[in-house]
């Protein structure tokens, strides 16, 4: 079989993401520009092998391996400014650029849209794959289109936000069309109005300590900054991958029968359903700074796992079945991890 130029081989992919565990993946290359993105994945194509895209690795929970798979390390970068009015502007963004980065130029220029996911990890490109979201935003919210190479149909395309099928921390890029598109850029659109209040509850409490009525943008950035260093340990220094489950989504039926028999459920309305705080389900299973296989469920924030000790992703599984057993036998949910397994 001919190699690719820059084709690595067996590359541990442990120190790609941010709760560091994982074995080898048999191929791995960096892809910098769209002709490099085709290029590799007709290789992979004619070599039989499956192709799967890494950004950041905070999304991401990775096997003992080997992982059978090229892996392609997205930094494809760039910022071009398509069309400005009065009112919006609009960027096609290269997916590899640091999903913060993004945050932090929009702020600067007074741009809101996405100023409450400030300090979310990861690239632009993963943003809509779980519709990243914070603080009541959401990546759906501003998105206006992406483009993307097909693996099934070996071409590029444009997909469209009506597309993409958002939901609460969900796309078809995880659902009907998982692990189909490497996507390469993301068009977002951002208001130069000013932004609104926010109402979430914490970050709220922030403006009010800090006797801001009327935010601007980087005030909004800074409350949500301090907010999040306040709950959220820094991968950089704890390994961990965020919010380890979603937040039920239930009926309102099944949220009544949970009020019943338990205090100041933390319930937030979706739609005609309601979420429940998935970190609270955790700690009322009493997992909050509980150490397991060297793993520790976050003091500040029972919805994070972290994993200060360099556990397995074994480790890491058995922790995770008995917090989903935990959830199942206490209160009849199910809870569903939010970063993707990879195997
Ligand atoms: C401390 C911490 C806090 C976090 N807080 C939040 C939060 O508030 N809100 C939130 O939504 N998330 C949060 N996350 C999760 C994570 O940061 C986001 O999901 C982020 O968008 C993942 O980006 P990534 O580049 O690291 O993706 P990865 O982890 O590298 O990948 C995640 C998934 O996206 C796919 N993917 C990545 N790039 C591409 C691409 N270019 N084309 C196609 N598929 C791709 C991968 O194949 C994989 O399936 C947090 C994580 C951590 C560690």
């Amino acid at each position: 079989m001919v190699k690719l130029p820059h084709i690595q081989e067996r590359v541990r992919l442990l120190p790609y993401t941010t709760m560091k565990v994982g074995g080898s993946a048999d191929y791995f290359l960096v892809v910098k520009d769209t002709e490099s993105v085709k290029e590799a994945c007709d290789w992979a194509a004619n070599a039989g092998v499956s192709v799967f895209v890494l950004g950041e690795g905070s999304n991401l929970v990775v096997s003992e391996g080997p992982i059978h798979r090229l892996v392609l390390k997205m930094e494809i970068m760039g910022f071009a400014k398509l069309h400005e009015t009065s009112t919006h502007v609009t960027w096609r963004v290269g997916a590899g650029e640091h999903w913060d980065g993004v945050v932090e130029r929009s702020v600067k220029l007074g741009l809101t849209g996405i100023e409450a996911m400030s300090m979310i990890p990861g690239t632009m490109g993963a943003a809509p794959v779980q519709n990243a979201g914070a603080y009541g935003q959401e990546i759906a919210d501003t998105m206006v289109e992406l483009e993307a190479y097909d693996l099934a149909t070996q071409q590029f395309v444009t997909l469209k936000r009506s597309e993409c099928d958002f939901g609460y921390r969900n796309s078809t890029f995880k659902t009907d069309n998982a692990g189909r598109y490497v996507i390469t850029h993301v068009t977002i659109k951002l208001s130069k109005v000013k932004p609104k209040r926010p109402t979430y509850e914490s970050l709220k409490r922030w403006l009010d300590e800090h006797k801001i009525d009327d935010p601007s943008v980087e005030q909004i950035r800074e409350g949500v900054m301090a907010v999040r260093a306040r709950i959220l340990p820094d991968p950089s220094v704890v390994p961990n991958s965020g919010s380890f489950f979603k937040s039920p989504i239930v009926s309102a039926a099944k949220l009544a029968e949970i009020e019943k028999k338990f205090d100041r459920v933390p319930s937030y309305r979706y739609g005609n359903e309601y979420k429940i705080a998935a970190g609270w389900i955790v700690e009322q299973c009493g997992f909050k700074g509980v150490e397991r296989f060297g793993l520790k469920v976050w003091d500040n924030h029972a919805l994070v796992i972290t994993n200060p000790n360099s556990a397995t992703y074994n480790d890491l599984r058995k922790l995770v079945e008995e917090i989903v057993t935990a959830a199942k036998e206490k209160f009849g949910l199910e809870l569903e991890p939010e970063p993707l397994f990879l195997s």
